[in-house]
């Protein structure tokens, strides 16, 4: 059965290869989209009437409204709508479906669903990510699912399935104490939805492993569990030492990938950034210094605002405070983080809340705390792009960028909740969705 499951992975990989390779420009096909208006992901300012030649699944250029289309072009006609790059979401679980305490919450993931039921709804989550206009994530680990990721990645690749692009992190890397399942008796060794380690040694292992199994990223948990002091104030368990982090990131950085940092406040975070991490997931509430320390260094915040308001504990709780607190002091933290311009990429954590749900939803959440809708449009195009060393390839409308581009019917820039409601979908040069095709 193993044996099967390595020829078959090999299998899949020489399938990927071969998707890869660019199709020769000269018989890939033509398709023109006219744009009522282009927010390229890029510019200041939205351009008018413009053509978009995408040829096989790259942009080849972009001209003004009059240029005549060659005859053998297929023709989009998205001139009454807002023509923009697809989205990146960078901060996702596919593998996650959902924490809703009344359904027996993260741990029901792990302990009800074996892992063709979690590979299903992983395939469900991938569709509903690219119908909404994402056409890529960042999806920062599998909560016990292993290597799915990859192999989801895989699927998409060689088009069993539609999806968005996947960065994969993999398993995630916390330490002992650091991650669910916890809370059970003392004698029962329960499964966890990271590779525990201890020490530097286990965590340099644990990153070449999963490097070595395709992951793109790496993702950490600096912190684990938070409370409320006798004062009030957010208090959250560190997890990973610096020295551990230091041989995680030493041996990411060394095979040219990155190092995504979970971290809410305090000890842990500060490790996050003293150790050398490229992204701040959360950042619930960062001291000055730690701004300027993240400004200093370029790392990059992704705060993911909107699933700090879901499933909050009864008001009179201590779970319930802390969990008001924390998106209270999350807030001042996402101001000031605009105030001095850190770099921040757009996140949901989608999967810590249904997919079901939007996935635009933390735009709205952006521009109500401050964010110009066009930074945060940015925030989910050309920002994680480069975050990603995919700058001029993805979140961009441009000559030799992807073709993946999505369109909305009123105009974002007066209402960010346009977003919310993408009807047409191109990733790579392939239409998924056109809800504009006939008015
Ligand atoms: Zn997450």
């Amino acid at each position: 059965m193993r044996k099967a499951t390595v020829l078959l992975a090999v299998l899949l990989s020489c399938v990927s290869a071969a998707y890869g390779q660019a199709p020769s420009a000269a018989n890939a096909s033509l398709t023109v989209i006219r744009a009522g208006s282009l927010i390229d992901g890029q510019a200041d300012a939205p351009t008018k009437d413009q053509l978009i030649f995408v040829r096989g699944h790259y942009v080849e250029k972009i001209l003004g409204g009059n240029t005549p289309i060659p005859a053998d072009a297929k023709i989009i006609d998205l001139s009454s709508a807002t023509v923009l790059p697809g989205l990146i979401d960078s901060h996702t679980h596919i593998f996650l479906w959902g924490e809703d305490p009344g359904k027996g919450g993260y741990d029901a993931n792990i302990l009800r669903a074996g892992i063709a039921l979690r590979a299903a709804r992983a395939t469900y989550a991938c569709r509903r990510a690219l119908e909404q206009g994402f056409t890529t994530l960042r999806d920062v680990e599998t909560e016990g699912a292993g290597y799915g990721d990859v192999e989801i990645r895989e699927a998409i690749q060689e088009g069993t399935i539609p999806g968005p692009r996947l960065f994969c992190a993999t398993r995630g890397i916390s330490s002992t104490a650091g991650y669910n399942l916890e809370g059970y008796a003392p004698e029962l060794v329960m499964p966890k939805g990271v590779q525990i380690i201890d020490g530097p040694v286990e965590a340099r292992k644990a990153a070449r492993e999963q490097l070595d199994q395709g992951a793109d990223w790496i993702k950490v948990y600096m912190t684990h569990r938070s409370w409320l002091d006798r004062e009030g104030r957010l208090l959250s368990q560190p997890t990973l030492t610096v020295e551990e982090l230091r041989a995680i990131v030493d041996e990411a950085h060394g095979w040219g990938k990155k190092v995504a940092c979970h971290a809410y406040n305090g000890i842990g975070l500060q490790r996050g950034l003293d150790g050398g991490c490229d992204s701040i997931e959360h950042g619930l509430e960062m001291t000055d210094a730690q701004i300027e320390q993240m400004a200093r260094q370029g790392t990059w915040y992704c705060p993911t605002i909107s699933v700090y308001y879901s499933d909050w504990a009864p008001e009179d709780t201590p779970a319930g405070k802390r969990d008001r607190a924390r998106a209270l002091v999350h807030e001042t933290t996402f101001r000031e983080a605009l105030k001095v311009r850190l770099k921040i990429v757009y996140g949901t954590d989608v999967g810590g809340f249904p997919w079901q749900e939007s996935e635009a939803q933390e735009f709205r959440r952006m521009v109500t705390l401050g964010m110009s809708p066009m930074d945060a449009i940015r925030s989910a195009t050309s920002r994680p792009a480069e975050m990603l060393d995919s700058q001029g390839l993805l979140g961009v409308i441009a000559p030799g960028a992807y073709a993946d581009v999505i369109a909305v019917r009123g105009d974002p820039l007066k209402d960010i909740g346009e977003l919310e409601n993408v009807k047409f979908v191109m990733k790579d040069g392939l239409v998924y969705k056109n809800e504009l095709a006939s008015k």
